[in-house]
């Protein structure tokens, strides 16, 4: 493990402030230390791929960062009849997984042949193009959680859907986890069909993007009908930049936000996000999500409270949106569990527990990101606030867990219970 290390080396983007901690661990086990050292010492982990899809904050990442690209190199074919299973490392790099399966004689990874990153950060994301995605050909994915333990997860579980997974889900909630291997399933194709798509895919990326400049792909998520690059061009955004900065809207491809010579900061970029987001929003009145990750704290970002409270109490008057998390199952009722406060670990495994806990923790932190994607600008502070019956358990769970997601989504967050002392007798 080492410490102070400029992250803008590792990333597509080519800005990035240093990581406090870093390691490029070579096996599960070192991850599994890795894991212990971040949780013995209270450290925020990130887990970094090929750092194609990532805007890491100038002020760097005060944690621990684990870079994936250490993990074993090998790919595995094993061939049965028409089909192929393939296991690989998650380390390894997208495009060298595609070209070795496609000239293998197997189908299934053109549409990867041109995708920068690893496999690990293909999963997260669920990378694809050209009609393919990691999706069609992913069955199995092994992760060891921030507890050191591994799982495998597969099928439907991996919730692959467009730029997102089950990964992409927990790490909003917070959890820590690095994915170690995958499994994937491809089927004997004809070697010259292969070869012909893979060489239509380059040529289509190489005269529509910007490949020479640095940058993170699409910077923005497809908005449900319609373009980014679309929306963006029609707002006559195409080269556009911030008054003295090197960040630009790509002239050649709207979608892409460029870092012309290497020269813009990750505040550069995050501005130019932030206000082409803004500028296309006031012309059109859809709000572009980046696609890209972005990492730690940027200046402007918007500021978010969340709040837990008892609802014996009264809903706070200050608050924006109030979430009722009442229907969650209560531990309070759970007599070992009825002396422990808000934050113990068998309070979050019994709240995590449940099928339905998953799904109602993405609806709040997708129900206040719309709500504060409609406010009008200079609006100011939002605040959100999260009841239960009077105690803290579950209200301070989800604040947590919302909260976790605001800051994933690139929300500035403070989070605070009001009345502890009061509410902490009920559940
Ligand atoms: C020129 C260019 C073209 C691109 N074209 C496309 C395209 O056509 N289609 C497309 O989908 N994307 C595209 N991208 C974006 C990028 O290539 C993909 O999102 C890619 O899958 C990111 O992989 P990565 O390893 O670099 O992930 P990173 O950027 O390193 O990480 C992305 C996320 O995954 C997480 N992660 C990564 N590895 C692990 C792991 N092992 N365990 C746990 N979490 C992990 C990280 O924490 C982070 O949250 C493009 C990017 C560039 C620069």
């Amino acid at each position: 493990m080492t410490e102070d290390i400029l992250l803008k080396n590792y990333t597509t983007f080519k800005c990035g402030g240093n990581a406090r901690f870093f390691d490029e661990p070579t096996n599960e086990q070192e991850i599994i230390d890795d894991l212990k050292y971040a949780k013995d010492n209270n450290l925020d982990v990130f887990v970094l791929g090929g750092g194609a899809n990532c805007l890491i904050s100038d002020k760097g990442f005060d944690g621990l960062v684990i870079r994936t690209a250490g993990l074993a190199k090998e790919i595995n074919i094993t061939e049965d009849g028409d089909t192929a299973t393939v296991t690989a490392g998650a380390g390894i790099k997208l495009i060298s997984f595609a070209v070795k399966v496609a000239n293998a004689g197997f189908a299934g990874t053109e549409f990867a042949t041109g995708i920068p990153g690893t496999l690990g950060g293909a999963v997260f994301m669920n990378a694809g193009a050209y009609s393919g995605e990691m999706r069609d050909i992913i069955t199995k994915v092994r992760y060891i959680d921030g507890d050191g333990i591994p799982h495998e997860v597969g099928g439907d579980d991996l919730k692959l859907g467009y730029r997102t997974s089950v990964f992409a889900q927990m790490a909003r909630q917070g959890k820590v986890f690095v994915i170690t291997r995958i499994e994937a399933k491809v089927r004997r194709g004809n070697i010259e069909e292969i070869n012909s798509k893979i060489n239509e895919y380059k040529t289509k990326r190489t005269t529509s993007q910007p490949l020479d400049v640095p940058s993170a792909g699409s910077t923005f998520k497809r908005p449900e009908g319609y373009f980014a690059g679309k929306l963006i061009d029609d707002a006559g955004l195409r080269g556009y930049s911030l008054e003295g900065s090197n960040a630009q809207v790509s002239p050649k491809h709207c979608g892409f936000v460029v870092n012309n010579g290497g020269k813009a900061s990750a505040q550069d970029v995050y501005d130019l996000i932030r206000d082409v987001s803004d500028k296309v929003y006031g012309k059109f009145g859809v709000r572009l999500e980046p696609e890209v990750r972005i990492i730690g704290e940027f200046d402007g970002m918007p500021d978010v409270n969340v709040m837990s409270f008892g609802f014996k109490y009264g809903e706070p008057a200050e608050a924006d949106l109030v979430f009722d998390v009442r229907t969650l199952k209560n531990p309070y009722w759970v007599p070992e569990l009825r002396p422990l406060s808000g934050l113990d670990k068998p309070i979050i495994e019994y709240l995590d527990g449940f099928e339905e806990t998953e799904g109602f923790v993405e609806g709040l932190i997708k129900d206040t990101s719309d709500a504060i994607a409609k406010r009008p600008d200079g609006a100011g502070k939002f605040t959100v606030a999260v009841g239960c019956t009077g105690g803290h358990h579950r209200s301070v769970f989800c604040a947590q867990r919302l909260a976790a997601g605001l800051k994933a989504s690139g929300y500035h967050v403070v989070t605070r219970h009001r009345d502890i002392l009061k509410d902490n007798a009920d559940g």
